[in-house]
């Protein structure tokens, strides 16, 4: 079927011409469209019918612009290609924590997927200080499996470079360029700062020749390493939750790039919202140890268990592929320390990318809620200082933290949990 941008009026006649879609509805008469409002990019529908409310679907269409902005920002609605086909690869590796996909079009540029309506988005949660118990448990397995099972470390040479050649995502990677490696270290128009934000707290970034240097080199690893299968977009704002499940939606930034990347997304959010909730636990009327501690608890559980299961996925396969090259006395041995070292190289990337995902935040065109929302400019400064603070420490000396904890020592010396 040739293009066409569905809305309210069209979207249940095109959902009735799909075979996929007679398995899920039992009837296609009493169906309620609703837009759902906070994307970005895209244009998002739930569909149920009200006789049977567990009859639910959510159809994400991709336009040729960015819905937020309108025509007037281009973006080729061909970005729905790397949706697709990421959600329908990650959904294979870690079906629990990926929404089932039930019909795709690439001509449409629309995919129909699970309705997480037993769901809330992640962000939104954190800012009103819920706490997930499972969510690094979650979190990590995704990370795990997603990466490891991309990578060198298990495809054979071809499937790899196959892989690597259907995600080339050139506009969606540019926007990234751009908008975390670039614009918000220089004098960009497309940055917006709290007007509380001096001179110097710009300058603490725009002109530091090491930090410039090292954002450079970040970009230029972001560009060059083709690693695994990346979410790509991997903030609090892409993991959908409750108390009992967590799934990651949104891959529409997905290409191969650096592991760290996706990890660092995950953790540099987390710390933008332990700094936020030094002033938001007391606009909740709670003391705010508890809360703050939780999510330093659940950053340092999302890499120490991140780290634990990549290792067992990566023996694992090891003993099951018969591969040869370690067998010798000293081998087993030899290949922990391959693990090591490797591991310890995802680290200290993830804590560089962190650094650049949470510098933009604060001075790019696309903010975090825990911090723009906060009314008093004054207090949101404050905590602002604390991530620029901290993001400058994390990138420049990423190599010289040797745990997920002493990270963790430096985001409690910048805003002492109390
Ligand atoms: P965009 O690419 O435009 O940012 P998202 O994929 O982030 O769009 O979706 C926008 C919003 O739609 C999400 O924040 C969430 O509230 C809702 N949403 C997206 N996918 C689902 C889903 N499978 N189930 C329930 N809600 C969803
Ligand atoms: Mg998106």
């Amino acid at each position: 079927m040739a293009y066409q941008q569905l809305n309210l009026q069209t979207l249940v006649d095109f959902l009735k011409t799909l075979d996929e879609m007679k398995t899920i509805f039992s009837d296609f008469n009493h169906l309620e469209v609703k837009e759902v409002g906070d994307g970005n990019l895209n244009f998002v529908y739930m569909i149920t019918n009200t006789q049977n409310t567990e009859e639910t679907v959510v159809l994400k269409q991709a336009v040729p612009y960015v819905r937020l902005v309108g025509e007037s920002w281009p973006l080729p609605r061909e970005r729905m290609n790397f949706e697709i086909m990421a959600l329908e690869k990650e959904n294979e590796l870690c079906p629990k924590h990926v929404p089932d996909v039930y019909y795709a079009s690439k001509e449409m540029s629309l995919v129909v997927m699970q309705n997480l309506n037993k769901h809330r988005v992640l962000r939104g949660e954190i800012i009103q200080g819920k706490y997930f118990p499972l969510l690094a448990d979650h979190v990590s397995t995704f990370l795990a499996k997603t990466l490891f099972y991309t990578s060198d470390w298990y495809l054979d040479y071809r499937s790899k470079k196959e892989m690597v050649g259907k995600f080339i995502n050139i506009d969606l990677c540019n926007i990234t360029e751009d908008l975390v490696f670039t614009d918000p270290y220089e004098k960009n128009e497309t940055n917006s700062y709290n007007p509380k934000l001096t001179k110097e707290d710009i300058n603490f970034i725009h002109e530091d020749r090491d930090l410039k240097v090292v954002v450079a080199q970040m970009k230029y690893k972001f560009m060059n390493n083709a690693e695994a299968l990346l979410h790509g977009d991997l903030h609090i704002g892409s993991i959908m939750v409750n108390e009992e499940e967590t799934y990651m939606i949104d891959p529409e930034f997905a290409f191969y790039g650096p592991m760290g990347f996706d990890i660092g997304a995950v953790i540099g959010n987390l710390f933008m919202s332990y700094f936020s909730h030094s002033y938001r636990q007391k606009l909740l009327g709670r003391k705010p140890y508890a809360y703050r501690k939780w999510l330093l608890d659940t950053t340092e559980k999302i890499w120490n268990e991140f780290a634990r299961k990549f290792d067992v996925c990566w023996t694992e396969h090891q003993e099951a592929s018969n591969n040869l090259y370690w067998d010798y006395t000293e081998g087993k041995e030899h290949f922990a320390h391959l693990r090591e070292v490797t591991l310890k190289r995802i680290f200290s990337d993830a804590i560089g990318f962190g650094a650049c995902k949470m510098m933009r935040r604060i001075f790019g065109l696309a903010k975090v809620a825990d911090i723009a929302d906060i009314q008093d400019l004054d207090e949101r400064a404050k905590i602002e200082r604390m991530v620029l603070q901290m993001a400058k420490e994390m990138v420049i000396q990423r190599e010289n933290f040797s745990s997920i904890e002493e990270l963790v020592d430096l985001a409690k010396e910048i805003s002492p949990l109390i």
